[in-house]
């Protein structure tokens, strides 16, 4: 025993005073929240250079999603725009403004309680529908996105986001006002922005289905 390590011994403190092997770095679990943003820059590395279908090549960019990573809101529309092409993030045009204020009006930002994402992750040309092969090579982004996020309530808006969604072809009146599931989380039906639009009568309708679904979330 070395003349220091006799002193400790002496007071007593030598065990505490011994030094403890470090872990390694591989040994060291990462916390959640360094775990959870790798998952996040991996996601976005992997949509943004995704060229599994035709989408791809006619896009500028992919657009990935938008909102609080950690929301218990997750609304999901149907494809970008060519605004959201050019920008890069979703609902960034007129329709995204009327969502906005919607969103507000139940106490909802984008940047502050609620995530948003489409479907397809690039703009199909000219505004087209998207195929159902190219829903089905974008599924797994969507999935993960809603894995990450981890909401409580999803909102599907509009017919394709619902169709595809539910997998189903019944009508949107068909499918608003009823608690559905997807991916395991509760899922409400609405109007989309756009058709809120150029159907400004039904906007009442949205309100009743946000309204529900805010009183959905309230239960759950
Ligand atoms: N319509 C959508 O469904 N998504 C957008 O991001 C923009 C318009």
């Amino acid at each position: 025993m070395g003349r220091r390590e006799a002193i400790l011994a002496e007071m007593g403190l030598a065990p505490v005073w011994r030094l403890k092997k470090r872990p390694s770095v591989e040994e060291k679990a990462a916390p959640p929240s360094m775990a959870a943003a790798n998952a996040w820059i991996e996601l976005k590395q992997l949509v943004s250079g995704c060229v599994k279908c035709g989408l791809h090549q006619t896009r500028t960019q992919t657009v990935f999603g938008v909102g609080d990573p950690g929301a218990q809101w997750m609304l999901i529309g149907e494809a970008p725009g060519a605004e959201e092409d050019r920008l890069g993030d979703p609902f960034v045009g007129q329709a995204g403004r009327l969502l906005d204020n919607m969103l507000a009006a139940i106490g909802l930002d984008r940047r502050k309680n609620v995530y948003i994402a489409n479907v397809l992750k690039c703009r199909p040309p000219g505004n087209r529908n998207p195929e159902p092969e190219e829903v089905a090579k974008c599924s797994p982004h969507l999935l993960r996105q809603i894995e990450l996020v981890n909401p409580k309530l999803i909102v599907a808006m509009g017919r394709f986001a619902a169709q595809t969604l539910l997998e189903t072809d019944a009508s949107i009146a068909s499918l608003r006002g009823r608690l559905h599931r997807y991916a395991g989380r509760p899922c409400i039906v609405t109007y989309h922005p756009a058709y809120l639009l150029r159907n400004l009568p039904d906007k009442a309708k949205a309100w009743a289905d946000l309204v529900f679904a805010r009183k959905t979330m309230g239960s759950l």
